[in-house]
């Protein structure tokens, strides 16, 4: 069945690709990829270079296909094609990813301070933090706030020599410009930048010779006055198997880390990649998705493309039912809940303590958090009303009010109601 628009197949066949091959590799070499069209019996992918799709061709093309017939259903040729009328400019950078801006990153508690602080070197390249160096777990939004830069400067200053480079791209060049007895080149390259934007910046741990080489190009830009924007999935001081001297380096500006989002935050980033994509979600399936991973988000945008590709095979509608059919087969067992477990839960949801909410402090910063643990209680777990009662010390009724004011409030606030459908979901076996 052809498919009008390819995007959403390519992004479930980088889903596919993200659980082959490690992160670095996919960024690299196959997320610069620009899926083109789409047919009943092709893909036609564009690559940013002839060298680049022959190297693809060679090493990738048929994983490729395997993940193709993966996230398609069925067996599609593959074909990738370049123009040859790359720049003559030599510099190591791919175009950025437009999808990847300021305006489409979603900000929460959890990565406001990253994302100002790439932002005001967006807005001042070399005079203000200098390196800025960015640290989070995988799927978080590193590259996204690379590319962000990336496009703000490159709107901002069209002048500015700009380079995005995958660590792992900055290593292989280096190999090969030592087989190939090109140093200089290599040299003239990485430091004739203006600002050096170095992706994954861990993989340099244990590569000495790496490690010494980038040692000159960080100090070469960085006495220019060359803005260097770093991301690591560890903070400098616990890069390991990183020389001394790189890892002062490496702290010499900022340090802004990202973590894990929130739930809100979670609906919100799902809300954005669906309108991106340009479908409009109800609530209750945003929600759903939400709930399926609190550590990635990389993994819920694969969960999102999945359903994606699902309706558009499946011609259903965005629903509940749509959803875990779509996602069943993908989304990891999970374990019943305990009570103990819920009340934790909601307590750290609401910022307020365990004892608090078993507690008699009756104002409603507390009281809120209580009630929606007792509707929890009874909707996950199925507990009755006097059992969810001796867990808070309170006499039955009280909970049966507690619960029905919940339900009363939930149809009254679509908030409201997203939230305790993402938290049902999340502990419901
Ligand atoms: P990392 O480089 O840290 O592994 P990425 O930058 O590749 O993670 O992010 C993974 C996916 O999650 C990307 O598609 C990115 O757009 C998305 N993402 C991460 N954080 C946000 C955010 N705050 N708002 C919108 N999308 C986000
Ligand atoms: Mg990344």
């Amino acid at each position: 069945m052809p498919m009008a628009d390819p995007h959403a197949l390519w992004h479930a066949i980088l889903a596919h690709l993200r659980q082959k091959l490690p992160a670095e590799e996919v960024e690299s070499w196959l997320v610069p990829l620009q899926p083109l069209s789409l047919t009943s019996s092709e893909l036609r992918l564009h690559a940013p270079s002839p060298i680049y799709t022959r190297y693809l061709e060679e090493q990738y093309l048929p994983l490729l296909e395997e993940a193709v017939v993966l996230a398609a259903g069925t067996p599609l040729h593959v074909v990738l094609t370049s123009a040859n009328t790359r720049d003559t400019e030599t510099l190591p950078s791919f175009s950025f990813n437009s999808r990847y801006t300021f305006p489409t990153f979603v900000e929460g508690p959890s990565n406001a301070f990253a994302r100002a602080a790439a932002l005001a070197v967006a807005s001042n390249p070399g005079s203000g933090y200098n390196p800025l160096f960015i640290y989070a777990g995988s799927g978080l939004g590193k590259t996204h706030l690379l590319h962000a830069i990336g496009n703000h400067l490159r709107q901002t200053r069209p002048t500015l020599r700009l380079a995005y480079v995958p660590t792992e791209r900055f290593v292989n060049d280096l190999i090969h410009s030592i087989r190939l007895q090109k140093m200089n080149e290599f040299r003239q390259t990485y430091r004739q930048v203006d600002v050096l934007l170095l992706d994954d910046c861990h993989i340099l741990a244990g590569k000495e010779r790496c490690q010494e080489e980038f040692f000159h190009t960080f100090n070469t830009l960085h006495e220019a006055q060359k803005q260097i924007v770093l991301t690591s999935d560890t903070p400098p001081h616990n890069m390991s198997g990183l020389e001394e001297r790189l890892r002062t380096r490496f702290a010499w500006g900022l340090v802004a880390d990202i973590q894990p989002p929130d739930l809100e935050t979670r609906i919100a980033i799902i809300r954005e990649k669906a309108h991106l994509e340009g479908y409009e979600l109800p609530n209750d399936v945003i929600s759903f998705i939400a709930a399926r991973s609190r550590e990635n988000i990389r993994e819920l945008e694969g969960y999102l493309h999945r359903l994606f590709v699902f309706m558009t095979l499946t011609g259903r509608p965005p629903n509940l039912d749509t959803v875990r059919d779509a996602l069943y087969p993908v989304l990891p067992t999970e374990r019943s809940s305990t009570p103990q477990e819920i009340i934790r839960f909601v307590a750290h949801h609401y910022g307020v303590k365990v004892a608090d909410l078993k507690g008699r402090d009756n104002r409603r910063s507390v009281a809120f958090p209580r009630q929606v643990a007792m509707y929890l209680l009874r909707e996950v777990l199925n507990l009755s009303y006097p059992e969810i009662g001796r867990l808070f010390g309170k006499h039955h009724s009280t909970v049966l009010y507690s619960v029905e004011q919940v339900a009363a409030q939930r149809r009254k606030n679509p908030n409201l109601d997203a939230t305790l459908t993402a938290f049902v979901e999340q502990f419901r076996t």
